[in-house]
C-alpha cells in the first residue's frame, strides 16, 4: 500500500462571500469544510483510483476527530499520531470577482515526546508500506531536517519516499546522505532551491537547472508546469511532457493529484512514460473538479490517452 504523510493537516474551510466588508459582521451560505493538507488531498485521489492507501501523521482534539470522521466518510484508511492539542483550521474567503483571502493557522507545536511517538508509529506503518509520500509544510518544534530524518528511517526498511515539501525542509531533504526517489518542485520551488530565476517555458534552461549538484542522487525530478505539462529528469534522461488543452474548473491541489499519479505508478513498477503520464491525468483530472484534490477515475483513460511524452 501506499503511506502518505501530513504532518500539519488542516480543516479546510471555505466560506463564499460576495464582498469581505471589513469592520462588521459578513454572513456566509454554502460553508464547505474538508479534511484538508496536500498530503489528504494525496490520498484522496489515491483512494478515489482505488488503490491501496493509509493516512498518517499527527492530529490532535476535537478538530482533529473531525478529519478522521471525513475520512472514514470517505473511505481513506488512516492510522494518525494523536497529539494533546487541537489540529488547525484553514480559512479561505472565496470572493464573487475570484480573489481568495486566506487565513492559516500556524498549527500546533509538537513537544519532544509528540515527535517520538510519531516517529516510533511511522515505523511500524513501515512493514505495510511499499511507497510514500510525504507532502506539505512541518508543524512548530519539528527540525527542518525532519522529513530527512525519516527519509533515512524508511530507507532502513528498503522503502522509497516522493517527497513534495518546499523551503528549508525541502533543502534539507535533498542534503542529506538518504535522498527521496523524488521531488516535485514547481517553478517557484526550483527557482528558490537554484537562487535563480526559472522560466517554464525554457526547456534548455530546465535541463540545465535540473543538472544543478544541489540534485545529485535525486532519482526523479518533476517539474509541474500547470497547463504546460511537466518537465521531468528520471536518472540520466530527461522528458519533455506534454497535455490536451482543458476545461480547468479549480486548479488548487493539481500539485498533490499529480504526487498521487506518481505514487500509484511508481508502486505499481510501471515504466517511465507510464509514470509520467498517470501523474499528468491524475493532475488534469483534478483541475476538471470545483472540489479540491478530487479525480473522477472514470475519465482517466480519456485523458491519459491524449499525454505525450517526448524524450529531451
Ligand atoms: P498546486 O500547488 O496548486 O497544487 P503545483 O504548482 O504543484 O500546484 P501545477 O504544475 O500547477 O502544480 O499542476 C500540476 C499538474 O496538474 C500539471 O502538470 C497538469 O498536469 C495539471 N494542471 C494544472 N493546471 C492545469 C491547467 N491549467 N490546465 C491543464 N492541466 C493543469
Amino acid at each position: 500500500m501506499i503511506l502518505t504523510v501530513t504532518m500539519n493537516p488542516s480543516i479546510d474551510m471555505a466560506y463564499p462571500v460576495k464582498h469581505l466588508e471589513i469592520d462588521t459582521v459578513n454572513r456566509v451560505a454554502n460553508v464547505r469544510k474538508t479534511a484538508g493538507g496536500k498530503g489528504l488531498n494525496v490520498s484522496r485521489v489515491i483512494a478515489l483510483m482505488n488503490r491501496p492507501i493509509t493516512a498518517t501523521g499527527v492530529l490532535g482534539g476535537y478538530f482533529g476527530q473531525y478529519i478522521e470522521h471525513q475520512l472514514d466518510l470517505t473511505h481513506i484508511a488512516h492510522s494518525f499520531t494523536h497529539i494533546d492539542q487541537e489540529t488547525r483550521n484553514s480559512i479561505a474567503i472565496l470572493h464573487d470577482d475570484g480573489d481568495q483571502t486566506e487565513l492559516l493557522e500556524a498549527g500546533p507545536v509538537l513537544t519532544a515526546e509528540d515527535t517520538a511517538a510519531f516517529l516510533k508509529h511511522f515505523e511500524s506503518l513501515l512493514e505495510s508500506a511499499d511507497i510514500i509520500t510525504i507532502s506539505g509544510s512541518l508543524p512548530g518544534g519539528l527540525p527542518t531536517d525532519f522529513y530527512a530524518q525519516m527519509i533515512a528511517i524508511a530507507d532502513q526498511h528498503h522503502v522509497k519516499v516522493l517527497l513534495d515539501a518546499s523551503g528549508e525542509a525541502l533543502k534539507a531533504g535533498i542534503a542529506a546522505d538518504i535522498k527521496p526517489l523524488l521531488i516535485k518542485p514547481n517553478e517557484t520551488e526550483l527557482a528558490a532551491l537554484l537562487h535563480t530565476p526559472v522560466d517554464k517555458h525554457n526547456y534548455p534552461a530546465l535541463k540545465q537547472h535540473l543538472s544543478s549538484p544541489v540534485f545529485a542522487g535525486v532519482e526523479w525530478i518533476v517539474v509541474s508546469l500547470g497547463a504546460a505539462g511537466a518537465f521531468v529528469k528520471h536518472n540520466t534522461d530527461f522528458y519533455k511532457v506534454t497535455i490536451p488543452k482543458i476545461n480547468v474548473v479549480n486548479p488548487v491541489g493539481s500539485g498533490d493529484s499529480t504526487t498521487a499519479g506518481l505514487a500509484m505508478a511508481l508502486e505499481a513498477g510501471e515504466d517511465d512514460a507510464t509514470v509520467m503520464k498517470t501523474a499528468m491525468t491524475t493532475g488534469m483530472l483534478n483541475t476538471m473538479e470545483a472540489e479540491t484534490g478530487f479525480v473522477n477515475p472514470d475519465l482517466f483513460d480519456e485523458y491519459f490517452a491524449k499525454v505525450t511524452v517526448e524524450k529531451f
